[in-house]
């Protein structure tokens, strides 16, 4: 599942090769890929032709293309969409669902996926409301800022979380509290503030929410350098793992290696559906624990 630096990439690629450029046609290979766009394949294509790019943009893992008539290109990657820019003369791949070529008959922008769980859609832009003056596509309006960007509100966020009683990893995945932060980040962010995945969160002392969220940033702003370095080619290539960020992982996906501040053995925890990583003696597991 991409993750905030992964998608960070795809839009810094995007707003490279893809801004600024118009539509020239679309072809949808596979209907699935707009299936929640009431349009349906023929009249997505119709509606995206001729439409110019005006700005690549990203809140959490949600990705844009902000078109002119201010509507937006929705794109969920879902587990493993991609968007590749390259040479509209290349060979189809038999995973591309959609392409898209352009006015300047310079490079083509495919949507391609195995499993074909990600999905595109031209929806209205939300109306910007007073706490948040960014402009959202109406179906992400309620996701909150990601704790990267401008508007996000650090004094908020910890009263909010806070007044929750859930889990503090629960709350950390919750896209409508903090936006951006995945399972790998979230067990990362959690080995580095020292707090246990299920540590309830009406517990959390003022000083603890703020080491979280420091290590939220740290982990994040590391993936994101990462990720950022690789990128330099014509093909915006970025698929749903992390793998570039696998090096500097000290939880996730380490069960029975010693945590490297403790050597403890980082043990591994059913999590909905998933799993959680954490050094038991540097991340104790608190006596009364939420779920
Ligand atoms: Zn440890």
């Amino acid at each position: 599942m991409p993750e905030l630096p992964e998608v960070e990439t795809v839009r810094a690629g995007l707003e490279r090769h893809v801004v600024g450029r118009t539509v020239a046609d679309v072809q949808v290979l596979h209907p699935r890929v707009v299936r929640r766009d009431l349009a349906g394949p023929a009249g997505f294509a119709a509606a995206m032709a001729g439409r110019t790019v005006k700005r690549a943009e990203r809140r959490g893992k949600y990705l844009w293309l902000a078109l002119d008539d201010d509507e937006a290109l929705l794109a969920h990657l879902g587990m493993s969409g991609q968007l590749l820019v390259g040479d509209p003369d290349r060979p189809l791949s038999p995973h591309v669902r959609a392409r898209f070529t352009f006015t300047d008959g310079g490079p083509d922008l495919r949507f391609t996926d195995q499993r074909t769980f990600g999905h595109l859609m031209l929806v209205p832009f939300a109306h910007a409301d007073v706490d948040d003056a960014r402009e959202l596509p109406i179906p992400i309006a309620h996701i909150a800022p990601d704790p990267m960007e401008a508007a996000f509100d650090a004094g908020d966020f910890a009263a909010r979380l806070t007044r929750r009683h859930t889990g503090v990893k629960r709350a950390l995945l919750d896209q409508s509290l903090i936006s951006g932060v995945g399972n790998i980040y979230a067990d990362e962010a959690l080995w580095r503030a020292r707090l246990h995945w299920a540590r309830p969160t009406e517990t959390l002392k003022r000083g603890e929410v703020s080491r979280l969220l420091d290590a939220v940033r740290e982990v994040l702003s590391e993936a994101l350098r990462a990720g950022g370095t690789s990128f330099d080619a014509l093909y915006v290539n970025v698929n749903g793992e992390s793998g570039y960020f696998d090096r500097s992982l000290q939880a996730y996906g380490r069960e029975g290696e010693p945590c490297t501040r403790c050597g403890t053995p980082i043990r591994r925890d059913a999590f909905m559906n998933r799993s959680s990583y954490c050094c038991p003696h540097c991340q104790p597991r608190p006596r009364r624990a939420h779920p």
